[in-house]
């Protein structure tokens, strides 16, 4: 028998709705005629799109995982870096076991893996100080083999003012599978979260944006086929969050600096904070710069909860760092986590006006964003079809801690602790 490939496509804020379409496209329609799946996965507060594919390579929560946010903490800049790096993960990868395995990897697009050890990796990078050269950040963060590969489809990279990266990575992953065909491959395309965040949760462009990314499976497939490894090739399609629609931009830093937390220059430019509002969009992460200060806890505390009071500020609840962790399992070096009424949008800014409504003239937010609790709205799905999974069966619920321990099965990968479970019920029983 063959040795397992497993190929899995993050679909970024694919939801449950969309599989009524979907499922009429020739290439979802595949994965969902010839496999099963779990209808709604639940995902992990916050909704982010970096923490929750950090969940889903690692199986661990935010609090062990060490990424809790998409963004640095960096205050005082409106556009701080993401987290671009794999340091920033404090626990191994499902990439880390499989090398152990002596199986071969592939990473294209998925976040947080710069720099990773995976045999073939093309990580989400980008370079806000630099936008001249992407070979330049790209040799830094590929690896030897992704690095190849890379050179030779650059040119399908839309890169400045905002990088493009989907139609390069499917490229990249068509001639990877067909050439290499490496037994782990993981990637990822943002089409559908990018349309929902411009348009609007369901609208015509999302609709575009899934039969682009059918597009994308048919090639996919076509590709594991030109290697001659479609039957014995897993094939998953997983997704990270839904979305919500916004009502209001909240900028607690403006308070802040109002009540003399944030200091400024003459020129607005912030000169030293001691509490900070590190947005995690639809929630936020409030860092205090000496988080063991009673008095300052106490101050920013009696602070948040008057905001709390007023209904114009749209927060629903403030958390503890213990209740966070309790909870949500979330833990960072924040001291409190505030939770907006639902479409309350945190942003970084720290001078202009505190509330910014979406039909205020000066409104710059998307119109549709994550970072909320994950029982609210549409929620992510899982398919998956292959030699090792039953048709047809659908689960109602899963979680996305279960889509770890899942993979690790299919690939005879033994990763201990795990706090998620095998979906043992779409998996096929050896010899079955
Ligand atoms: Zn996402």
């Amino acid at each position: 028998m063959k040795r397992r490939k497993l190929v899995v496509l993050s679909v970024d804020a694919l939801v449950s709705e969309d599989l009524a379409l979907a499922g009429e496209l020739p290439g979802f329609g595949a994965v969902m005629k010839n496999g099963c799946g779990v209808k709604r996965v639940r995902s992990a507060f916050p909704t982010l799109t970096y923490p929750i594919h950090v969940m889903q390579i690692t199986g661990r929560n935010m609090m062990d995982t060490g990424v809790y946010n998409n963004e640095a903490f960096q205050p005082g800049r409106l556009e701080p870096d993401w987290c671009w790096d794999v340091k920033h993960i404090k626990t191994p990868t499902i990439f880390d076991a499989a090398k152990e395995q002596g199986l071969s990897t592939c990473a294209i697009m998925w976040p947080v893996l710069a720099g990773a050890d995976i045999d073939f990796n093309i990580p989400e990078v980008w370079d806000r100080e630099d936008w001249d050269d992407p070979h330049r950040i790209y040799q830094k963060y590929c690896s030897p083999g992704g690095y190849e590969y890379f050179k030779k489809h650059v040119d399908k990279l839309g890169w400045h003012p905002k990088p493009a990266y989907d139609e390069f990575a499917i490229c990249l992953a068509e001639d990877i599978l067909e050439h290499e065909m490496p037994d782990v491959s993981f990637l990822h395309v943002s089409a559908v979260d990018i349309a929902r965040h411009y348009h609007g949760i369901f609208c015509k462009e999302v609709y575009g944006a899934l039969e682009q990314v059918d597009r994308w499976i048919i090639r996919l497939m076509a590709a594991i086929r030109a290697a001659g490894c479609a039957e014995h090739t897993d094939f998953i399609i997983c997704s990270d969050h839904g979305h919500l629609m916004i009502t209001r931009e909240l900028n607690l830093n403006v308070i802040f600096r109002e009540q003399g937390l944030i200091t400024t220059d003459g020129q607005g430019v912030m000169t030293d904070y001691r509490a900070y509002c590190h947005s995690a969009s639809l929630s936020g992460q409030i860092m205090l710069k000496n988080p063991g200060d009673p008095s300052l806890y106490r101050t920013v505390w009696e602070l948040l909860c008057n905001l709390q009071q007023e209904k114009r500020y749209g927060i629903r609840r403030i958390y503890t760092k213990a209740e966070a962790r309790r909870e949500f399992a979330l833990s960072g070096p924040f001291s409190f986590v505030v939770e907006g009424e639902e479409g309350t949008a945190f942003g970084h800014r720290h001078t202009g006006r505190a509330v910014i409504l979406p039909v205020d003239e000066d409104y710059a937010y998307v119109i549709a964003g994550h970072g909320h609790r994950p029982q609210l709205g549409p929620q992510p799905v899982l398919l998956a079809s292959g030699p090792d999974f039953r048709k047809n069966v659908w689960l109602e619920r899963g979680d996305i801690l279960d889509e770890l321990p899942t993979f690790a099965r299919l690939l005879h990968l033994k990763i201990p602790d795990l706090p998620g479970r095998v979906l043992g019920e779409l998996l096929l029983e050896h010899g079955e």
